[in-house]
């Protein structure tokens, strides 16, 4: 198969941990006959550097005519006193609202390789977390109208929080196709018990659940996921979830593995289209120095071939290569721990591309 992939790199980090994914790519390329090409575009800091604006539109059409979106991280301290208006994070926003990527898939898996490095006791985590949070990405309150005004005399602010039944239909048919290609359990996340697009989120779950007999469904209210997740996260298998509660809650479950630099995270629109991404950021303050851990880069080109290549046993191939690597006892620096190897960011790279 020929794919054509955008590359952004972005600022940092970004382009160290890219590499070493796109070198892994190129491993199942070159063995399973496909080809992979690849179309650079800069966003970020150095778009802004360079173009004055995060990402120009040119950018932004490159993205759009390619099969799918492979990205780094974007942002830093040099970029933080920029006008707002084309701050780095601001390329991101335009890139999912250009693309339509309303889905964001977050895998959370505590490998077991590494439990010493998650904060829970040993007793809940000793045989692994893995769980995948579906989370809507283009409605809700950080889309709806926002309003700062002069109500008897002092400021009030208002933001109001949007569902339309068919945003929460097609993010719900998205959880439950997933939850059908993993343990078939899915737990929707709402407050129904005082929000109103909770009420209509509930009842929609309700009436997708009937199309998906196979998958056992449970409604359970946002802050008792907060707690369920810290006192027993493997009762978890997939979690749906509207974008306020699951910006918050996909974070607090990444922090149960312990180790951000090996979590990847996709995007998806209702095409085949994808971006694909780790969910840290550009890390400053060890850019350019060979020390970053490229698994959760390595991992979201995993996601790419599966979710937007419908390419699975290459997929797995990659997250067995990552397994490997790991069970070999090669470390980067912040999953390093004493008796194991630690490697750089390229010799990580080599490592998982030589297990392929
Ligand atoms: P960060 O995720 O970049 O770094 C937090 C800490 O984790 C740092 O100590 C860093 O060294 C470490 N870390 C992160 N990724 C690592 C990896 N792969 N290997 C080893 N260590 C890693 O978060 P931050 O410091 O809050 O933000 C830095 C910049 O990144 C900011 O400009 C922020 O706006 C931006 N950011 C971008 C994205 C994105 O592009 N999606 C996401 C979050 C933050």
């Amino acid at each position: 198969m020929i794919k054509n992939i955008t590359v952004l790199q972005g600022d940092g980090i970004g382009p160290e941990i890219v590499a070493q994914a796109i070198k892994v790519m190129d491993k199942i390329a070159e063995k399973y006959n496909h080809t992979f090409n690849y179309t650079y575009v800069d966003i970020g800091g150095c778009s802004i550097d360079k173009f004055g604006v995060p990402i120009t539109d040119e950018g932004i059409e490159k993205c759009k005519s390619s099969d799918s979106v492979l990205l780094g991280a974007v942002g830093g301290p040099k970029w933080d006193s920029v006008d707002p208006s084309i701050r780095p994070e601001k390329a991101l926003l335009k890139v999912r609202k250009e693309l339509g990527l309303f889905a964001n898939l977050r895998p959370t898996k505590l490998f077991p390789q590494l439990s010493n490095a998650s904060p829970l006791k040993q007793e809940i985590v000793q045989n692994g977390i893995d769980l995948l949070i579906v989370r809507e990405l283009t409605g809700g309150v950080y889309f709806g109208e926002k309003k700062t005004e002069t109500v008897d005399g002092e400021l009030v602010a208002t933001d109001i929080m949007p569902y339309s039944e068919h945003e929460i239909e097609r993010i719900g048919r998205v959880a439950f196709e997933t939850a059908m290609k993993r343990g078939k359990k899915l737990h929707s996340v709402d407050k129904a018990n005082v929000l109103d697009t909770s009420r209509l989120w509930r009842k929609t779950m309700h009436r997708l659940s009937e199309e998906y007999p196979e998958v056992e469904y449970s409604d359970i209210l946002v802050d008792n996921t907060a707690m369920q997740l810290i006192r027993n996260p493997m009762q978890f298998d997939v979690v749906v979830t509207e974008n306020m509660f699951g910006d918050i809650l996909s974070d607090e479950a990444s922090m149960l593995t312990g180790s951000i630099g090996m979590m990847p995270s996709a995007s998806l629109s209702d095409t085949t289209l994808g971006m694909y991404e780790p969910i840290h950021g550009s890390a400053p303050d060890i850019a350019g120095m060979d020390l970053a851990n490229p698994l959760g880069t390595i991992l979201s080109a995993a996601m790419m071939l599966r979710y937007s290549f419908d390419m699975a046993k290459e997929a797995d191939e990659i997250e067995n290569a990552v397994n490997k690597a790991l069970d070999d006892g090669y470390r980067t620096g912040d999953i390093y721990e004493d008796g194991f190897e630690k490697v750089s960011c390229s010799k990580m790279g080599d490592i998982v591309a030589e297990n392929i």
